[in-house]
Formats: structure tokens, C-alpha cells, sequence
């Protein structure tokens, strides 16, 4: 339906390359990448909802589902507006949202989700070594902090995970997120690009 975003969801803990393996996605005509997180460590820190994100953030919480939405509409409309993205000829690859099931049936208005890619691994060691790198890189306070990112890890598995079972078992493409980048890449491509050519056939 042209209403809705045509759509593809990252899924997968922290530290899992959602963002990293997003943004070169983004890269490719025909995709636009959203990231969640980026979106809110965007936002002026000083204006009332920046302020609400570093309130929850901090500890490793998800923002509220109300504001994370409104949030959520507001930036996908200004970007369709601006021209960076072609709603229902572009894929929508979402990275961080839905968050938790309560998200993902809000969204069910507003979304046509393709595939859910499930970026996972069984040793969460790994991710939280990523995690500390990236914290001293870029700089994340979040994640300078193992307590937080411990806690981001038990939102994730209680808040997160949840939102596998609420699309069909079909959907859902796991994806072995501990290779190399170009390894986790061309699974990934493997999943999306068809998906990709059937909207720019369509
Ligand atoms: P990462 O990419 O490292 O997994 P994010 O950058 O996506 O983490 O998110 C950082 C923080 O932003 C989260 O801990 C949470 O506070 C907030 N956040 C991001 N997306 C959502 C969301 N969909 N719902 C609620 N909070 C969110």
C-alpha cells in the first residue's frame, strides 16, 4: 500500500552493529537508513524532549513509547519532505525502532514490514567489548558505564526481544552478527536487496 513505509526492521542487542551495518545500507540508492538512537542524540539536549532522552538514556531506558513515536513521525515526515526519502519507493530500514512489542503494534499502522533481519550472537562479551570501544570513539556516555550497558542488555532481553513474536515466525531472518563487517554485510544484502528491486519494479 502506497500509505505505508515499505519497511525492514534491524533487531539485535546493543553492540550488535545494527548502526554500523545500517548506515552502509543507507549508503545504497533505493534504501534510507533510520536510526533511533541517532535521531534522539540529535536532538538539542536543552530543548524539553532532549532533555527527557538524556533522562532515560542514562541509565540504559527506553524513552517513553509516546514521545520515541512522535519523535519517530516527525523526523521520517521531514525527511520524505526534504526529499531524502521516497515513501513506498524507497526501503525503510529501521534500526532501533520498534523497541519493545507495545512500539511495534503502534507502528502496525504505519508500516509494511518486509523481513525482520535478527542481528544475533551467543556471547554477549563480545558485543560489550564493542560497546566500550565505541563508548571511548564517539564519545557515548551510555556506554562508558558497564552498569548501564548491563542494563541496556536486561531492556533488551525483557523489552526487545518481545518484539520477534509479535510478527509472523516467517518473517524474520537471523543473521550472524560476530563475522567480519563484509560478512555480515552480504548476509544482509542477501535478505534486502530483493526486497529493494521489487519496489523499484513495482
Ligand atoms: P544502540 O544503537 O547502541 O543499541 P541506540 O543508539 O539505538 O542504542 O539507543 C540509545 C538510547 O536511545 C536507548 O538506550 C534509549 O534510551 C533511546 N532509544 C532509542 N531508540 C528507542 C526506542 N525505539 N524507544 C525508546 N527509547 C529509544
Amino acid at each position: 500500500m502506497a500509505s505505508l513505509h515499505q519497511a525492514v526492521l534491524l533487531l539485535g542487542p546493543p553492540g550488535s552493529g545494527k548502526g554500523t551495518q545500517g548506515k552502509l545500507l543507507g549508503a545504497i540508492p533505493g534504501i534510507f537508513h533510520h536510526s533511533s538512537g541517532e535521531v534522539f542524540r540529535n536532538l538539542d539536549p536543552s530543548s524539553k524532549i532532549g532533555a527527557v532522552f538524556a533522562e532515560y538514556s542514562q541509565h540504559g531506558e527506553l524513552v517513553p513509547d509516546e514521545v520515541t513515536i512522535d519523535v519517530w513521525r516527525e523526523n521520517i515526515d521531514h525527511q520524505e519532505q526534504a526529499g531524502h526519502y521516497l515513501k513506498g519507493r524507497d526501503l525503510l530500514v529501521l534500526d532501533g525502532i520498534p523497541r519493545n512489542a507495545n512500539q511495534a503494534t503502534i507502528l502496525d499502522a504505519d508500516l509494511h514490514v518486509h523481513r525482520i533481519v535478527h542481528l544475533w550472537c551467543d556471547n554477549e562479551d563480545a558485543f560489550v567489548q564493542r560497546l566500550k570501544k565505541r563508548a571511548i570513539k564517539e564519545g557515548r556516555s551510555d556506554d562508558a558505564n558497564e552498569a548501564v550497558i548491563r542494563n541496556r542488555f536486561a531492556v533488551y532481553r525483557r523489552q526487545t526481544q518481545p518484539v520477534l513474536d509479535h510478527y509472523p515466525a516467517g518473517l524474520i531472518s537471523k543473521v550472524d552478527a560476530l563475522g567480519t563487517h563484509t560478512r555480515v554485510l552480504r548476509d544482509m544484502l542477501s535478505v534486502i536487496s530483493p526486497i529493494v528491486e521489487s519496489l523499484q519494479q513495482a
